[in-house]
């Protein structure tokens, strides 16, 4: 009982040990944050889980890339390199078992392991209500949402452990908090990563794996289109909530880097909005 105590103690408190520096062909600066550490950032070759790869990549991290898409891998891969950031590719649909297994064997093979997974490739192929659903979409909707990020998480756990630092982010939504009508199974998809984060928090305490929230508003992507290209919804919903602008994918990324650096080493189990209003207490 002790032991485990201390095993958290160290991975939650003292993660700053292990964060070692390195010279850099890169242009990054060796001292960065994240320097030496990899991330693995999944549905990440535009949007929000693109702008998240570059932002770990600018403060340090080696990042592999991925999503469903070898076109769209290359061309993210080949961006982010242009830049001088240290990024590879691979393409993973993260519904797929297969896909999931070539990620983590791609990963070993350039890293031998990772620090940081970020889980945030996700569907929406309903619009409209939940009783609209067939049981088609249930599957695929809480299949890639909700079960592929645990999946994933229980094929990477053995490859993060042990690193001194390790940090999970999971990709919810505002629809988690304030579901919207046309949204049906996906309100619930997103609902239900608030229940994955406080439980996978726990379970992974004890080894030193912090598990934590992105909760993004109406961010303009094309996944949101069918939100922000609503005139009347846009426009209720800013008077509503008094939201300023539309969300950009780069507000999303600070906060990821944030929750994976050594200043979150005490931050686990919570949620993140990045919405431009709070609907939390
Ligand atoms: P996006 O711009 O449409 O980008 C989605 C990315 O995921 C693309 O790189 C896509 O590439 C990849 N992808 C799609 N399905 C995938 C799958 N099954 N496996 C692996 N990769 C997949 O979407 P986004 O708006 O950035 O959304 C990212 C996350 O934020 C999602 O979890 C979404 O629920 C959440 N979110 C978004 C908003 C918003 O307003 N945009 C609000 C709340 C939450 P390929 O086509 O090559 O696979």
């Amino acid at each position: 009982m002790l032991q485990a105590v201390a095993r958290v103690h160290r991975g939650l408190f003292h993660s700053r040990a292990g964060l070692s520096v390195r010279m850099s062909s890169t242009g990054i600066n060796p001292k960065s944050v994240l320097a030496n550490r990899v991330a693995v950032v999944t549905g990440s070759t535009e949007g929000i889980g693109f702008a998240i790869a570059r932002r770990l990549a600018q403060d340090g991290a080696h990042v592999v890339v991925s999503s469903r898409k070898q076109q769209n891998v290359d061309r993210a891969v080949a961006t982010l390199q242009g830049e001088g950031l240290s990024v590879t590719g691979t393409v993973c649909h993260v519904g797929k078992a297969e896909d999931r297994e070539r990620l983590v064997t791609k990963v070993l093979e350039h890293h031998g392991g990772l620090d940081f997974l970020v889980c945030n490739a996700a569907v929406n192929i309903l619009v409209g209500g939940t009783l609209k659903a067939s049981e088609e979409m249930w599957d695929k909707i809480l299949t890639v949402n909700v079960k592929s990020p645990a999946l994933l998480l229980s094929q990477m756990l053995p490859h993060m452990e042990n690193r001194g630092m390790g940090a999970v982010i999971l990709v919810s939504s505002l629809a988690a908090y304030i579901p919207q009508v046309k949204l049906g199974v996906y309100n619930i998809s997103k609902t239900a990563m608030l229940g994955l984060t406080r439980t996978l928090s726990l379970e992974l305490a004890p080894k030193g794996i912090r598990v934590n929230c992105l909760v993004p508003g109406i961010i303009e992507t094309r996944f949101s289109q069918v939100l922000h290209n609503d005139e009347f919804f846009w426009n209720d919903f800013k008077k509503r909530y008094k939201v300023q602008r539309l969300g950009q994918p780069e507000d999303c990324a600070g906060i990821v880097s944030f929750l994976c650096s050594p200043d979150a080493s005490y931050i686990t189990g919570e949620s993140f909005v990045v919405a431009g209003f709070s609907p939390r207490l």
